[in-house]
């Protein structure tokens, strides 16, 4: 281990690595040696393992013998580090500063590059539908401020509240790449994590200093170019400025370019439907629960987005519905327009199909790492701008508008990078080839020199191929060799004398002339200097980009929007979806649930056998002041056999409510619905088993977070609950929640709407003793030999469970199953469950058999 090894033993170069690395300690150091990245000690153990890397041994000193050492090719660095930063590891990249070292000296090298999965902005290294955010949270007590930035899009928001609970929950919903925190300033794996930071979330400990009220103000007014911070609101939110001051001195500290970031804005807990961390799990948003995948999730059945800004937008609409009434009707009203003008919606698609990642390629600009064909990329972007403006100028929905409007710097842009650059610049930025003629009077001027050298070279040519008889003799170049004039092994006997052989090869002979050779260095530097001519036009017309970078961000940011209200209207225009009707939360139906006909819109995607059955619902009790409307119940009883369509009803109840939220339609005939504050879901035990906890312990657990959080504008959606323990306690603990959540405030309770899915027939009485609790059951047809799932919900509570035919089907012995029927007849014959309503929660119950 070097630790024990005193630095002044190693090698002159191993010591600078031990200094590097004694700066960069919780990060992959990776050393540039010729044409390796190296590391050593430590880091090169880990990273054989982790990459499959031969490990291998360098002389560390006399007194110190070999350390481990292991590498990765320079040309492949990025590959290796795209799997590092993905596997939530730090590099610190340390390149060579020059070419030849000074007498006697090391080569000059420093850190050129640290990559932190929060930080990247390297193509190669972000999934392009996905947002990359880098958090940082400042803790004070119970209350905590959060700084959540992406710094390939330069979004930047901030928030501060307090309860641990909070904070793991947001740190969950934007799934965060990095989480900077000044909890310690030892190294990472020494730090234990925080119980506020959900697993496996890569946590990043700094040192407190810049997390601090005056630094983090200072570096915030330095980098937005500000003299006062009260124009960001950040006023009554210290924990959260201190946390963004933090995040910014992180990227300055961290990225050797200043990375565009817009100044932060805040958030609230309740701008957005809070959706806990079982509930996204449950109705499998963003992927399924089995397996993971985006196939089967409720994303993928909606993304029809075209860009990849446009996907990511869908996204975070999915994961953060709306809770505001205006906003929900504004998005609703993109969609409905697109849906309704079918023209309309395909000539913008058509348009939005080709455009690049802007708000990525704005922010590669910004940070000075875009390449000539990102920047053609960009005014390809760009110049659809006013086409989409065009179409869209006639538009009457908001968000529609929104982008109906001249966009004259950004088309100025467009035009000049096209005037500017090739359609097809090569990859290299340092080898030419990049601009058009006619762009730099000075690039035009060595370009005609080198036209020159060129028509002085066809001249030799033709003069070489007189002299030598050699009819078909080229005059060819070579990267290393230069110019040389090539003739086959037979002829190379009769070349002129004033040839000079330079190289054999299997076939061939090559020759160079003095000529050649006094003109070769000229033109080489010639060449030179145009490529250097060209990069220095090129960094210069990148930082014009650059400095446009915000004015793009917002352009893409409303493509993004148009495309993702253009990918609703697409999946609601082909599916069948209705509009909703988002009641008035102010109104008499601001707790009203009522779809008509609803489907679940992923399984209705998936079934390709048999049709999906569409299936009603209405919740949400009127309040006595309307006595004359038909009476609704606040909680649904929900029984019927395994596998006959409980879950799925339940799941099909929140995504529609969610999908309203987000602003689009929803697959059912029509539906008008209030908002809710908050969506909870208890459904399937099947992933919990996985992570070796009890499944009854994390049921009960779910359960208490929702009784602890639900309110009267929640929606909560329970599937068998009391499972996992005996038949009465569970019985007795499912009844107690059933009535807990259908209970009035007034009266202790909670009255949420809810639907509860039970196998617990006895449940079916308490809407014999609350008004506002009904029963319902999913159908099934019994033939002689089979059960027929119905998948049709149906008022009434279910007789049986079916359980016993199940167990028959399934091919248990005919004895068994006949003498279960007995067993069962016995005990329904002795039992009876009889709860008085009346009794005051927490006395014991008469819940008898
Ligand atoms: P349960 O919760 O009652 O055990 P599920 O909701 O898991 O049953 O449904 C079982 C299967 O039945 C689902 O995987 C789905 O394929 C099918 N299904 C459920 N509801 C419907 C429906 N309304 N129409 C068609 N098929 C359905």
């Amino acid at each position: 281990h070097h630790g024990l090894v005193a630095p002044e033993q190693l090698t002159p170069m191993l010591r600078h690595y031990v200094e590097l690395k004694a700066a960069h300690p919780d990060r992959v150091l990776l050393y540039r040696l010729g044409d390796f990245f190296e590391c050593f000690f430590e880091d090169a153990i880990t990273l054989s393992r982790l990459l499959e890397l031969t490990l291998t041994g360098k002389e560390g000193g006399k007194a110190v013998g070999r350390v481990p050492m292991a590498g990765i090719p320079h040309h492949a660095a990025e590959r290796y580090c795209a799997e590092l930063v993905r596997r939530g590891l730090s590099v610190a990249l340390c390149d060579q500063l020059e070419s030849t070292p000074a007498k006697g000296e090391l080569l000059k090298r420093g850190i050129t590059r640290v990559l932190t999965p929060g930080t990247v902005l390297e193509e190669g290294l972000l999934a392009a539908r996905l947002n990359n955010w880098l958090c940082a949270v400042v803790m004070e007590g119970a209350c905590w401020g959060l700084a959540v930035a992406d710094v390939s899009t330069g979004e930047f928001r901030v928030t501060e509240r307090s309860g641990s609970a909070g904070l793991h929950q947001e740190l969950l919903q934007v799934e965060a790449a990095e989480v900077l925190w000044p909890g310690a300033t030892a190294s990472a794996s020494a730090t234990p994590c925080p119980t506020w930071c959900p697993e496996a979330l890569r946590l990043t400990p700094l040192p407190r200093t810049p997390f601090e009220a005056p630094e983090a103000s200072a570096t915030l007014k330095q980098r937005f170019g500000l003299a006062s911070l009260d124009g960001l609101g950040l006023g009554e939110a210290p924990l959260a400025l201190r946390a963004a001051g933090g995040l910014v001195a992180y990227l300055d500290d961290t990225c050797q370019t200043r990375v565009p970031l817009d100044p932060p804005t805040t958030w609230q807990a309740g701008d957005q439907l809070v959706l806990d961390a079982a509930t996204r799990r449950n109705l499998e948003l963003t992927k399924t629960q089995l397996g993971g995948s985006v196939h089967g999730s409720l994303l993928w059945a909606l993304d029809r987005t075209h860009t990849a800004m446009g996907g990511r937008c869908l996204r975070r609409w999915l994961q953060a519905p709306l809770v505001e009434r205006p906003a929900i009707l504004e998005r609703q009203g993109g969609v409905s327009e697109l849906v309704a003008d079918r023209g309309l919606r395909l000539t913008l698609r058509r348009l939005l199909r080709p455009m690049g990642d802007l708000e990525r390629l704005a922010g590669r600009a910004g940070a000075g790492s875009a390449s000539a064909r990102d920047l053609v990329a960009l005014a390809d972007g760009l110049e659809r701008l006013p086409q989409l403006a065009a179409q869209l100028a006639k538009a009457t929905s908001a968000p529609l508008q929104a982008l109906a409007r001249p966009w004259p710097e950004l088309e100025s842009l467009a035009g000049e990078l096209r005037h500017a650059l090739l359609d097809t610049p090569p990859l290299s930025l340092t080898e030419g080839g990049l601009f058009h003629d006619g762009v730099d009077p000075a690039l035009d001027e060595l370009r005609n020199q080198l036209d020159d050298q060129d028509t002085w070279l066809a001249q030799q040519e033709s003069e070489e191929r007189r002299l030598s008889g050699l009819s078909s003799l080229k005059l060819q170049y070579h990267r290393t060799f230069g110019y040389f004039l090539a003739v086959s092994k037979a002829k190379a006997a009769a070349v002129p004398e004033h040839w000079i052989r330079r190289q054999t090869l299997a076939n061939e002979e090559r020759f160079v002339t003095p000529a050649l050779r006094n003109r070769e260095g000229a033109i080489q530097q010639l060449k030179a200097r145009a490529a250097q001519r060209e990069y220095e036009l090129f960094c210069a017309l990148r930082i014009q980009v650059g400095d446009q970078a915000a004015a793009i961000r917002t352009a893409a940011r409303l493509v993004a929007e148009l495309d993702a209200i253009g990918a609703l209207a697409e999946v609601a225009a082909t599916s069948g979806y209705c509009c909703p009707e988002i009641t008035d939360p102010a109104g008499p139906e601001a707790r009203l649930l009522q779809i008509e006909a609803g489907r679940h819109p992923v399984v209705e995607q998936l079934l390709v056998e048999e049709p999906f059955t569409a299936n009603s619902v209405v919740l949400g009790a009127i309040p006595e002041a309307n006595p004359k409307a038909a009476p609704r119940p606040d909680l649904i009883i929900l029984t019927g056999p395994n596998a006959s369509g409980k879950s799925c009803y339940l799941r099909q109840t929140g995504l529609l409510q969610l999908m309203a939220q987000m602003g689009s339609w929803i697959p059912a005939t029509s539906a008008r619905l209030g908002i809710a504050d908050r969506l909870f879901t208890r459904v399937g035990a099947g992933d919990d088993l996985a992570a070796g906890q009890s499944t009854f312990m994390v049921e009960m657990a779910e359960t208490a977070n929702i009784l602890h959080h639900a309110s009267e504008r929640s929606l909560v959606l329970l599937d068998e609950i009391g499972r996992g323990t005996a038949t009465f306690d569970g019985l007795s603990i499912a009844w107690a929640v059933a009535e807990h959540l259908a209970t009035p405030a007034e009266r202790g309770g909670i009255r949420a709407r809810s639907i509860f899915a039970t196998h617990y027939h006895e449940l079916n009485a308490l809407a014999g003793q609350l008004a506002n609790v009904a029963n319902a059951q999913v159908l099934v047809q019994e033939t002689g030999d089979a059960l027929i799932f119905l998948h049709q919900v149906a008022p009434g509570g279910a007789s049986r469970s079916y359980g016993i035919e199940a167990a028959r089907l399934a091919g248990v012995p005919a004895a068994v199953v006949l003498r279960a029927r007995q067993v069962l007849g016995r005990i329904e014959a002795n039992s009876v469950i009889q709860v008085d309503q009346d009794e005051p929660s927490g006395a014991d119950g008469a819940l008898a058999a």
